[in-house]
């Protein structure tokens, strides 16, 4: 059996129409099949290649930690260089309070981890979160997901979580004193990129504040630079109690944290009730790469450049298909008329070289969210294939 058929038939699969893409080998934007087949990858792995594949400064902290050690302890107990240096880097990017980082696997571990975090810390129940809100696959992350088709087969959920309509500053007095934390991405990713105003995010600031609420800002798709900030709520002039990132903190390898200030993060280690705990959590190899991915991120004023670059594709992208574009910065969705429009269009650019997607919460937009390292060239070359597919489905 080939490779393609070994995944039909052995790996388990999530979707009825996989992608089937072969890819063979990685580097920067770039992704290379068999036969010499070469993609533009426009979607970075889903927010995760933000320095592009196979980053040389990533790879060499990889090859430098592979050296020393592996796995040695559960997270927390052993000190390990990579994690510690991680830590304090990761709290550089932050406003000073958020200066306590506990090191997971994944989005939806640290959606997990801040969720208990919250509650423990107030003593509270219940958790406020958005409409059409992705926080991730588990049973915890999905409870306080926004999309009920996605949670329906899986009731019952954790109890105690109300959705609002991200941005709509009526339904904040449903904090209350009773609520734990309000948990909430900066700019929705799966919803089909959808951004609230400052004047909500200061109101809302303002209602945990009074009620006593923990704000978490889940910075999973929006965090490490992909907005045009390090950070998406730097735009807005606030900070989180505690922040979720993942995805792109790894350039490439499997991590994430949540951040909080020390005060609140000390309730995990108040005996004898069981704080959190993670066997692999801020896996040595993978916290080296994290540190690295920061420093490319500084080094190459990747952040600065976004919005330059983002403004380019939204230049390039004009043609009477095309309903609008939404972003926040490298964030993108290129709206069309629908699903059976778009659909056609992902497809041919695929077969011309180009790999977009649509949005798990919204099917007749494009996403873009190219590596932030794509050049003026590359965004002029995969542009006009884009316009190409579209032009050929019109
Ligand atoms: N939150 C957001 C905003 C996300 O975009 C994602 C992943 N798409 C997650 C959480 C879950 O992350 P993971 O898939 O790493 O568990």
């Amino acid at each position: 059996m080939n490779n393609r058929q070994l995944f039909l038939s052995h790996l388990a699969q999530t979707t009825d129409f996989p992608l089937l893409i072969e890819i063979e080998k990685a580097e920067g934007i770039y992704m290379y099949g068999p036969e010499g087949r070469k993609y533009i990858d426009l979607i970075s792995g889903i927010g995760v290649s933000n320095v592009g594949h196979r980053h040389p400064k990533v790879i060499g902290a990889i090859q430098e930690q592979l050296d020393k050690y592996l796995h040695l302890m559960v997270y927390g107990e052993y000190v390990q260089s990579p994690q510690a240096q991680l830590a304090k880097a990761l709290s550089d990017t932050l406003p000073e309070q958020l200066d306590n980082v506990y090191l997971v696997n994944s989005g939806s571990e640290a959606v997990e981890g801040a969720l208990k975090l919250a509650k423990r810390y107030t003593g509270r129940r219940e958790i406020i979160s958005c409409v059409n809100a992705y926080h991730g696959s588990s049973h915890g992350s999905l409870s306080v997901g926004g999309n009920e088709i996605f949670k329906r087969a899986y009731r019952p959920l954790l109890p105690g979580i109300t959705n609002i309509p991200f941005g709509e500053l009526d339904f904040l007095d449903s904090i209350t004193k009773d609520t734990a934390a309000v948990i909430m991405e900066t700019v929705q990713g799966e919803a089909g990129i959808r951004v609230a105003t400052q004047e909500y995010f200061s109101a809302l600031r303002k209602r945990c504040d009074e009620t006593g609420t923990l704000l978490i800002l889940d910075e999973i798709q929006a965090g490490f630079g992909r907005t045009g900030k390090f950070w998406a709520f730097e735009h807005y002039g606030i900070a989180p109690d505690i922040i979720v990132c993942a995805k792109g903190m790894g350039g490439g390898m499997p991590i994430g944290a949540f951040v909080a200030p020390q005060e609140i993060m000390a309730v995990f280690k108040n005996n004898p009730l069981l704080g959190h705990i993670s066997t692999f959590g801020g896996h040595p190899v993978s916290s080296a790469a994290a540190l690295a991915t920061i420093k490319v991120l500084k080094e190459e004023n990747l952040v600065e450049a976004v919005e330059a670059k983002a403004e380019q594709i939204k230049g390039l992208l004009q043609h009477p298909k095309i309903k609008g574009i939404r972003n926040k910065g490298l964030m993108m969705a290129v709206e069309f008329e629908s699903f059976e429009v778009l659909k056609p269009i992902i497809d041919r650019a695929i077969e011309l070289g180009v790999i977009t997607d649509w949005f798990l919460f919204c099917e007749d937009s494009m996403r873009i969210a190219p590596p932030l390292t794509i050049t003026e060239e590359e965004i002029s070359a995969a542009c006009t294939l884009i316009l190409q597919a579209i032009e050929e489905n019109a």
